[in-house]
C-alpha cells in the first residue's frame, strides 16, 4: 500500500547528513567516536538528568536498566498491560516476571491503586509507561516505591519532551529509558538511551552495556554483560536531531492543536487525547478512542482510512492478551476496552494543516462508511 500520509515519519532536515558524512569520511563508524558522548550529554541536559548511556535500541535500554538495578530470576516487576510488548519482554530477559496492572482514565497510564494491590514480597520494581507521550502521575508511584523499597523504572520510549509537574520525564525515578526508533519523537534509525541521576548506577549501565569489561584492565571481563552499544553513526544522527528537539516538539504540538480544533466538535464520537493539569504532553501519537455508542468496528475504520491513502494504527493489544503472557487470566477492563476502540492518527513533524484537515475529513467519511457496513450486516426484522 502506498500511503499519501504515513502515521509516522522521521524528520531529517537538520545536520543529520553532514554528521553521518563526517563519520564516514573520518572512518569513525563503529561504537567509538565523538558523537556518542556528545549525544549522551545532549539528552542528559535536555531532561535534566546527570547521566545518560546510549544503547542500540529502546528495548535493550530497558533491559540494561533492569539488569543494572539487579532485577533477576524470581523477582516481579509491575508493568501496565497497556504498553508496547518490549516493556514486559525486558522483564522476561532478566528472568523476572512481569505482573500486570490496568491503566486508569483519562490518560491511560498505570493506576497507582492497582500497583499497591499487586505488590508482593517478590516485587522489585515498578515500570511506569508514559503512553503516547502523556506523563505518568509519578508522585503517588514514587511514594509507593519508597514505602515498599522498590525501584521505579520508566519506559519513556514515547515521551521524550513530556513533563510531569514542570519536571522533565527523565529526571525522575531510578532510571528512565528512551527509544530512537524511526517513529519516535527523535530518531537515530535504531537507538535507545538510559538516563539516571545516580552516578554509580550509570557506571553499572556502562559496564553491562560493554560486555562487562573491566574499566581498568583490557579484555578482562568481570561479569556477563551485553553488547548493547550505539554506533557513532547513529549518535551522529541523534546529535543532529537533538539540535532541533524544540522544533520537533513544537511541530508535534502544532499538529495536535490542529487535530483538536478539527475534531473537538465531534467529541460526542471520540474521546480526544487528555492532558492532565499536571502534565505536559509531547504528543507522540494523537490517539483517540471511539465512544461506546459509535457502532462501528475500529478495524473497519482503519481499513477505510487505508483505502483513502492514510495510514493509522490501532492502540496496542494489552500484553496479557498475547501468547507469551496469557498465563495472566485476570481482566483489565480499561486496557481491554480501549485496545479495541483506539486509533492513532498520523502524528509527525512533517504534517501541514492541509494534511491534518484531510485526515480529519477522511476520518469522518470512514466512520460513516464503517457505520453503513455495520447496518447492512444487521439481521432484518421479520
Ligand atoms: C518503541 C517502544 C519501545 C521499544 O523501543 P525500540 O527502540 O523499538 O526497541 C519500548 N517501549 C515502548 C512503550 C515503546 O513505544
Amino acid at each position: 500500500m502506498s500511503y499519501k500520509i504515513h502515521v509516522a515519519e522521521p524528520c531529517l532536515d537538520g545536520n543529520e547528513k553532514a554528521y553521518v558524512m563526517d563519520c564516514l569520511e573520518s572512518s569513525w563508524i563503529s561504537s567509538r567516536g565523538k558523537y556518542i558522548e556528545q549525544f549522551e550529554e545532549m539528552v542528559a541536559d535536555f531532561c535534566s538528568a546527570r547521566h545518560a548511556v546510549a544503547t542500540n535500541n529502546g528495548t535493550t535500554a530497558l533491559h540494561l536498566a533492569l539488569a543494572a538495578l539487579g532485577v533477576g530470576p524470581g523477582d516481579e516487576v509491575i508493568v501496565p498491560t497497556l504498553s508496547y510488548i518490549a516493556s514486559a519482554n525486558a522483564v522476561r530477559y532478566c528472568g523476572a516476571t512481569p505482573v500486570f496492572v490496568d491503566s486508569c482514565l483519562p490518560h491511560l497510564t498505570l493506576d497507582p491503586a492497582q500497583v499497591v494491590a499487586k505488590i508482593t514480597s517478590k516485587t522489585r520494581a515498578i515500570m511506569s509507561v508514559p503512553l503516547y507521550g502523556h506523563p505518568v502521575d509519578l508522585d503517588p508511584i514514587l511514594e509507593i516505591a519508597e514505602a515498599h523499597g522498590l525501584f521505579v523504572v520508566e519506559d519513556a520510549a514515547e515521551a521524550l519532551g513530556a513533563k510531569y509537574r514542570g519536571r522533565s520525564v527523565g529526571s525522575l525515578g531510578n532510571c528512565v529509558t528512551f527509544s530512537f526508533f524511526g517513529n519516535k519523537i527523535i530518531t537515530t534509525g535504531e537507538g535507545g538511551m538510559v538516563v539516571t541521576q545516580d552516578g554509580e548506577l550509570a557506571n553499572r549501565l556502562r559496564l553491562l552495556r560493554g560486555q562487562g569489561v573491566s574499566p581498568t584492565r583490557r579484555y578482562w571481563h568481570t561479569e556477563v554483560g551485553f553488547n548493547y552499544r550505539m554506533t557513532n553513526i547513529c549518535a551522529a544522527i541523534g546529535c543532529a536531531q537533538m539540535e532541533r528537539i524544540d522544533y520537533h516538539l513544537s511541530r508535534r504540538r502544532e499538529v495536535a492543536d490542529w487535530y483538536f480544533e478539527a475534531l473537538k466538535r465531534h467529541d460526542d464520537l471520540f474521546v480526544l487525547p487528555y492532558q492532565a493539569s499536571w502534565a505536559h504532553h509531547c504528543y507522540w501519537m494523537f490517539t483517540l478512542i471511539m465512544r461506546d455508542h459509535v457502532d462501528v468496528q475500529r478495524d473497519a475504520v482503519i481499513q477505510s482510512m487505508e483505502r483513502r491513502g492514510i495510514e493509522t494504527r490501532p492502540v496496542f493489544y494489552p500484553m496479557h492478551s498475547m501468547p507469551p503472557y496469557q498465563y495472566d487470566t485476570n481482566r483489565y477492563p480499561v486496557a481491554d476496552r480501549y485496545a479495541l476502540r483506539g486509533i492513532s492518527l498520523p502524528t509527525h513533524a512533517g504534517l501541514s494543516r492541509v494534511d491534518v484537515d484531510f485526515v480529519c475529513r477522511e476520518l469522518m467519511a470512514s466512520i460513516r462508511e464503517a457505520t453503513s457496513q455495520m447496518e447492512s450486516t444487521l439481521p432484518r426484522a421479520a
